[in-house]
């Protein structure tokens, strides 16, 4: 058994193992070489009747576990969006796990609610955004896109929806044809529907049009519709690409149209005064979503929402049972009145960790050479002929393929893309994912890991570039 007695012991062992393992990351696979099923038949099949001794437990998981884990820390870890671990973070987890505390009213952990406030405040410094808006912390993105839609159609609907459910009202959300899949899950979740979430089509940036918005709107109030939320994207998921806050929260003023911004993954680099221009020259946003766990060296998760009406995300959430209720309700904010979970757990220690241990400039200072190094990528790129660049360096992201020379069919480049994209991968050393863009499979590579050095990715490119190399000798495919 593991007890208070043994507690010390165990802890230094497994403290040793951790620091050993930042230390060694960087010489781990980045994935594992395992096919469905190696780990399973491993385990046991039935839970143990007698209690088992650490260092059996510790050692499957060293044999066991381990081998079976991609490492989304590694500094060859460019796929999808890295998490954002840190070491402040880490301590953070620790210190939250060993509390175990329920955040979910004032009363059940005042001090994890008030320095919920208090870093939401320094947040919303650190980004620039307006001040009326009032931050809370949500597990995902995912469920803060969905709280802002819930939000939008209970303010449009004056709260019946939440009471009656839909009584015949036809109720319309758009977004770009980039924007995220949890835009889609929400509209099926909130019973609006996902025909009803118009996709609207993005120009050579990827960015929403404008013009095509407002027709869609008009279309829709025409044919006796409600529309009721437009959500932007500020950094799509595929290419992090930027719709134009300004153009499409003056067509949502002009309809009076709730205007919430996924800012899941570019939000972060909002601490840089150069970025936040691009969201600046509008203020009227109704609701802003971004994950600290993806660029803000925070563990996952940790998601910020932040909201300018704060009466009516309570009014649309809140429910009081009498096991909830407490003395101080007029006096306090219970943030488990303004989530969609009634329990909470503590990831405010994170972010407070994180941005006191860091101070802005150094997150600042990490982010710009995020950025800088995809930009020094692209020039690499750009030298090789039979490597095309897809979409060049916006942030700290770009996309590429594998054109050779003559090969233009574009049914033979993309076998020939996800063909090159395995090989990559099953190296081990490097990790990639892919998109598809106008029809075309592109492999994606992000530049976001928080311990990324500059010789990560150059290591990790000239492995690629290798790949490549040989994929073309090999002639195959073409
Ligand atoms: C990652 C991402 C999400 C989803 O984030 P979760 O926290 O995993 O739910 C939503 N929107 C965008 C733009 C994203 O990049």
């Amino acid at each position: 058994m593991i007890d208070t007695d043994n507690l010390q012991e165990i802890l230094s062992e497994v403290s040793q193992w951790m620091v050993n393992y930042y230390k060694n990351l960087p010489s781990y696979p980045v994935t594992p070489d395992v096919q469905p099923g190696d780990i399973s038949k491993q385990l046991a099949n039935t839970p143990p009747e007698q209690s088992e001794s650490f260092k059996d437990i510790f050692s499957d998981f060293n044999s066991i576990i381990m081998p079976g884990m991609t490492h989304w820390q590694h500094p060859k870890f460019f796929a999808y969006f890295p998490v954002g671990g840190s070491l402040p973070s880490l301590i953070a987890e620790i210190l939250m796990a060993t509390l175990s505390p329920q955040c979910m009213l004032w009363t059940t952990s005042p001090a994890a609610n008030e320095l919920e406030t208090s870093v939401m405040k320094w947040l919303q410094k650190m980004l620039g955004l307006p001040e009326e808006m009032v931050g809370m912390i949500q597990d995902t993105a995912s469920i803060s896109n969905l709280t802002a839609i819930m939000c939008a159609r209970e303010t449009l609907s004056n709260y019946a929806i939440n009471k009656e459910g839909f009584q015949g009202q036809h109720y319309t959300v758009y977004c770009s044809t980039e924007a995220h899949s949890s835009i889609d899950q929400a509209e099926k979740i909130l019973g609006i529907g996902t025909n009803n979430l118009r996709k609207i089509p993005v120009d050579d940036e990827f960015a929403m049009k404008p013009t095509e918005l407002a027709a869609a709107i008009e279309k829709d109030i025409k044919n006796g519709l409600s529309p009721c939320c437009v959500v932007a994207t500020f950094g799509t998921t595929s290419t992090v690409g930027v719709d134009p806050i300004k153009e499409i929260g003056e067509i949502c003023d002009h309809y009076n149209i709730w205007l919430h911004i996924d800012a899941a993954y570019l939000g972060s680099a909002l601490i840089l005064p150069e970025v936040r221009q691009l969201i600046n020259k509008y203020k009227n946003v109704n609701s802003f979503v971004f994950n600290a766990h993806k660029w803000l060296f925070t563990h996952f998760d940790c998601s910020v929402y932040f909201v300018r009406d704060k009466a009516a995300l309570m009014k649309t959430l809140m429910l009081k049972p009498a096991y909830l209720k407490t003395h101080l309700d007029s006096k306090v904010t219970h943030y488990s009145d303004m989530s969609i979970q009634l329990g909470r757990r503590f990831r405010a220690l994170k972010l407070w960790f994180v941005i006191r241990s860091f101070g802005v400039k150094q997150m600042q200072h990490i982010i710009r050479q995020h950025i800088q190094w995809a930009k020094e990528l692209e020039q690499i790129i750009r030298k090789i002929d039979f490597i095309e660049i897809c979409t060049p360096a916006k942030f700290n992201v770009l996309t590429f393929r594998l054109h050779p020379l003559g090969a233009d069919d574009e049914d033979r480049l993309n076998q020939l893309n996800d063909y090159f994209l395995q090989k990559i991968n099953e190296t081990h050393k490097i990790f990639l994912s892919h998109t598809e863009l106008h029809g075309r499979f592109v492999l994606r590579i992000v530049l976001g890991q928080t311990f990324m050095r500059a010789e990560d990715y150059l290591e990790g490119w000239s492995i690629i570039h290798g790949i490549a190399k040989e994929i073309i000798a090999e002639n195959k495919l073409i």
